[in-house]
């Protein structure tokens, strides 16, 4: 059964803020980590990757949504960046050989995850991006569980979690 184990919100004032929040995310996520992004389009979720790719070694993110998959290599960790818009394509893509990278090693970005969402592996840290203003976002964290990963990777992100810098603070 999949659980929701926590919930923390931040609010960010400007995509600097989400780059930072990224930023902070790509220096701290464990290796297995497996991020569901959610959320309207420009509502922020590859200003958010963005952001971690810079985290985890300044690895140049741009949308994938044309190529649904790229993968960076040659900083802290490997970053496989999803995008499952494209209609039709994702689940295709993800029945031909994509899954893998979702259970794999280094960390793993999936925007647009509720459209795949049957597909994503547990546990796995999810972060819904909301529309508040046209600079401002509200970001939902959360961790689906329970923990069948080794070495208690659900616990590791709830604890990532607690850490996670508030809202209004510099991260
Ligand atoms: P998505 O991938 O969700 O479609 P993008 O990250 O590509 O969204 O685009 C977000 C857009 O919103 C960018 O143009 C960015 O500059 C702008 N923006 C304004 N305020 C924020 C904020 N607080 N956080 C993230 N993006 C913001
Ligand atoms: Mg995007």
């Amino acid at each position: 059964m999949v659980r929701e184990l926590v919930l923390r919100e931040v609010v960010s004032h400007s995509s600097e803020q989400t780059l930072a929040i990224g930023e902070w995310l790509g220096r701290e996520m464990p290796s297995g980590t497996l991020l569901a992004l959610d959320g309207d389009l420009g509502a922020g979720k590859t200003t958010l990757t963005r952001g971690i790719g810079q985290g985890l070694g300044g690895y140049p993110v741009s949308s994938p949504s044309f190529t649904l998959h790229d993968l960076h290599e040659g900083g802290r960790l490997p970053l496989s960046h999803c995008d499952a818009w494209m209609e039709g394509r994702e689940v295709a893509f993800l029945r031909d050989g994509g899954s893998e990278w979702l259970a794999g090693e280094g960390i793993c970005v999936v925007e647009w995850a509720e459209r795949v969402r049957e597909w994503l592996p547990c546990p796995r840290l999810w972060v819904r991006l909301l529309h508040r203003t046209p600079q401002t976002r509200r970001l939902e964290f959360r961790v689906l569980g329970p923990d069948g990963a080794p070495e208690g990777l659900t616990q590791v992100l709830v604890r990532l979690l607690e850490r996670l810098p508030e809202s209004g603070e510099s991260p």
